[in-house]
């Protein structure tokens, strides 16, 4: 039986998956508004991999007898100028997911929570690609710049993205 309080920051990180979800959600809608549908493609395939990072802990806190409580989802900028602006505040976000997973495994080891521990490894691993792939994207389009046949490529190559579900703790 899991502890309380790992239940409830297994919680929080449910939260904080699906409002990653909406915010990539969010930028995919922008995006396809504006024309720039491999853009569009890459968020909302994005997205999805967050509901399976959802997902992943929700099966998780079930199977060690924990109580899934949805909370609601805080509201997301609606907006972005340009891919660039998106794929910055993409890096930002998840460095900040980043940290929130390493406090969570750090309450796990400080509460000897072995099983939790060993489940988040994927997500430490899983993190470190989310990073890796949006500084790769991030180096595109500045390289790029302002120009509009390298931003056509890109969004052709960023419409190429298909989804393939993530490999986590099971
Ligand atoms: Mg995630």
């Amino acid at each position: 039986m899991i502890q309380p309080e790992i239940a409830k920051a297994i919680n929080d990180q449910i939260n904080a998956e699906m409002w990653s979800g909406y915010l990539y959600l969010s930028m995919a809608c922008n995006f396809r508004a504006k024309g720039l549908k491999g853009v569009a493609n890459w968020f909302q395939i994005q997205y999805k991999e967050e509901m399976a990072h959802a997902d992943a802990l929700m099966d998780y806190l079930d199977a060690r007898g924990g109580v899934i409580t949805l909370a609601p989802i805080a509201g997301v900028k609606t907006e972005w100028a340009t891919p660039a602006e998106a794929f910055a505040d993409t890096l930002a976000h998840e460095m900040g997911v980043t940290k929130r997973i390493h406090n969570l495994y750090a309450m796990a080891e400080e509460a000897k929570d072995y099983a939790t521990r060993q489940m988040l490894n994927a997500f430490i691993a899983e993190q470190v690609e989310e990073e890796d792939n949006v500084q790769t994207i991030i180096d595109d389009f500045n390289l790029v710049g302002e120009d509009g046949t390298g931003i056509l490529q890109l969004d052709r190559e960023l419409g190429a993205r298909t989804f393939t579900a993530p490999t986590l703790w099971k």
